[in-house]
């Protein structure tokens, strides 16, 4: 596969759909047009000519555990210690401890790139930002003066810890405990199974934020707290002191992401550090998880992108029958699969949803931005409340549209797809677990009723409708698309309500319907982009710019979008009305009969 970065759209999206210089003026960091289109030309150059051809080697090769230490896939090491020395490491940093503080709405461009080039890739870096993240927000200035700045040069690498063996979506069940030392550090001891880059051999050092257990520790979430626990311990100085005590006990053996190393990790009475307040820790987790998890959709958006260029490239060779109406290039023995309705239809369903996802993930970048960046506390707090809303419908909706792009894929290569040396089995592997981590797309969708929706009576839907349905009012250039849009934007509000109500009435009715209201809500969303996009396309061709292939290519997605598309929001709407009933009234024991 020769993955070459989206960079037009990428423009579209950011210039044209939204004013992200205006953006980054209000934030206040002085990134300019220029500036930010040749840093995207860049990146793009990284992610093609030093990512992408390590992908699928990492696939075959896998990562390697010996004597508890971890190689990476040939290639990856040589890879990082570019990403860091080019600067691709800090580029989403805090400014104070030497990054360069891109918004979220630029970096999230580069972010797709790095998935589509190399998921295995991309997990390490993903991971340290997280770290990077949390202790910048919730660290003590000592623990943020030692650590923050090879994490955010990429030098050193974080990782994650939650997961338990009996502990994954319910992490009230953790038992990893931490004894307390009377200088003030803790001594972690426990098991974390599935930790991601939690040994490795591209950087000196490996921080790993772990969730454990005071011994005074209320029961279930309450009871938990965050540490900062180093693979090396490191001096006052900022030199590498001795290994603490926890180790890498064995490698998963999976799926997909054979390049990413999962790991056991086995903590021996470690040395760590609180992060944030004791028994504080889930809260702390809490506070970045729009941020993971806007990065999770983003690798959803990366494969369906990547699928989408393999999937072209091969209809446009391969040659199979001829075009019902007659053939279409008579030179050959038969015409290229893309003259055939159906190879279309599957294109048009890549196509779409991955641009679909890109004009979604930049409005929520932009509100993540906000959130942390508006100098006026009222839009830090509204942003905060849009992105909250948002990010399970990206988490779940961009990984569940990442595996069907993916498998479309495959479709489209026939028997070829299921082959590996075209890469298109690869994708759908590695995307696969970008629906389970992170919290499941099952969890997600409760989020997004539970959470969001009931959290505050569907108070913050409401206001995002409002202001979808005043885009639609300006559409008037696309009568026909506005009227599909507006109908479903009612419909939409509607059915908020009498979910809501329902759930308040039964309780069960939250997980009867969640996951089809979450996919109902992300294609109404996308349509209101779609939208959106074709006005801006009408307009560019009016003012006769000069693409007009492209802006032609937009009406015609968004139109297909809107017809082909968007309908299986009406089938996920019948379905969730379904209500609870259906789903409990067989008894457990019936199931097997
Ligand atoms: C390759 C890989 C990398 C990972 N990286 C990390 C990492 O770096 N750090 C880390 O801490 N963890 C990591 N994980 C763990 C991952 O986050 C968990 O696997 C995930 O959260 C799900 O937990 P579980 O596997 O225990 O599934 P379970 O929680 O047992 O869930 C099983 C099923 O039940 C459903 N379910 C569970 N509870 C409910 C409920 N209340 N309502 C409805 N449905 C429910 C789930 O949706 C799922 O379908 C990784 C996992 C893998 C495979």
């Amino acid at each position: 596969m020769n993955y070459q970065a989206p960079l037009r759209d990428m423009r579209f999206v950011l210039h044209e759909l939204f004013d992200v210089t205006g953006h980054c003026q209000q934030l206040g960091n002085g990134l300019d047009r220029e500036t930010i289109d040749d840093v995207l030309e860049e990146a793009a150059r990284f992610a093609a000519e030093v990512v992408a051809p390590l992908n699928r080697n990492s696939d075959e090769q896998g990562c390697r555990l010996e004597n508890g230490e971890v190689t990476t896939p040939d290639g990856f090491a040589q890879a990082y210690k570019l990403f860091v020395e080019q600067g691709w490491a800090s580029m989403t940093g805090p400014l104070a401890f030497g990054g360069q503080g891109f918004p979220q709405m630029v970096s999230a461009n580069f972010h797709e790139m790095l998935m589509s080039a190399s998921l295995s890739f991309r997990v390490y870096s993903g991971l340290t930002e997280g770290t990077v993240l949390a202790l910048h927000r919730h660290g003590s200035e000592a623990l943020k003066a030692r650590y923050l700045g090879p994490l955010v040069s990429g030098e050193w690498t974080g990782t994650m810890c939650l997961t338990e063996p009996q502990a994954g979506t319910d992490l009230a069940l953790l038992r990893t405990r931490a004894q307390p030392q009377a200088d003030g550090s803790y001594q972690l001891s426990g098991s974390k199974i599935f930790i991601s880059g939690g040994e490795q051999d591209l950087s000196d050092n490996i921080i790993h934020l772990v969730l454990a257990r005071l011994p005074d520790a209320p029961p279930g979430i309450k009871g938990i707290s965050l540490f900062l626990v180093p693979k090396r311990l490191v001096n006052a100085d900022g030199s590498l002191g001795e290994r603490n005590s926890l180790s890498c006990g064995a490698l998963e053996h999976k799926m997909g992401i054979k390049g990413a190393s999962t790991c056991v990790m086995n903590f021996d009475g470690a040395t760590g550090w609180l992060v944030g307040q004791p028994n504080q820790g889930l809260a702390c987790m809490f506070t970045m998880m729009n941020d993971a998890r806007f990065q999770v959709g983003l690798q959803g958006l990366g494969i369906a992108e990547a699928a989408f260029q393999g999937g072209l490239a091969y209809a446009r060779e391969r040659l199979q029958s001829r075009a019902i109406t007659g053939p279409v290039a008579p030179e050959k023995p038969a015409d290229p699969i893309i003259v055939h309705p159906d190879v279309r239809r599957m294109l048009l369903t890549q196509k779409t949803l991955s641009e679909g996802c890109r004009m979604l993930a930049a409005y929520a970048a932009r509100q993540l931005d906000l959130e942390h960046g508006a100098a006026d506390p009222a839009q830090r707090d509204a942003a905060n409340r849009r992105a909250a809303l948002l990010i399970p419908m990206i988490k779940a909706f961009f990984t569940d549209c990442g595996q069907e792009v993916a498998s479309l894929g495959v479709q489209l290569y026939g028997g070829h797809g299921y082959i590996r040396e075209w890469g298109m089995e690869q994708l759908m592997r590695d995307s696969r677990i970008t629906q389970l981590y992170e919290g499941t797309n099952g969890i997600q969708a409760l989020d997004l009723i539970r959470r969001k929706l009931l959290g505050d009576g569907g108070s913050e839907l409401n206001a995002l409708i409002d202001e979808l349905s005043t885009q639609v009012a300006f559409a008037t250039s696309h009568p026909e698309m506005a009227e599909r849009v507006s109908q479903r934007l009612q419909e939409w509000r509607a059915l908020a309500e009498s979910i809501l109500q329902a759930c308040r009435r039964d309780p069960e009715e939250i997980g009867a319907v969640s996951v089809d209201f979450l996919a109902y809500s992300a294609y109404v969303m996308l349509a209101a982009l779609w939208l959106q996009a074709a006005v801006r396309a009408s307009e560019a061709l009016q003012a006769g710019t000069g693409e007009t292939a492209f802006y032609q290519t937009k009406l015609q997605s968004a139109d297909f979008y809107l017809r082909r598309i968007l309908p299986r929001a009406g089938a996920h709407r019948e379905a969730l009305l379904a209500g609870a009933s259906c789903l409990m009234a067989m008894p457990q024991s019936h199931f097997a009969f």
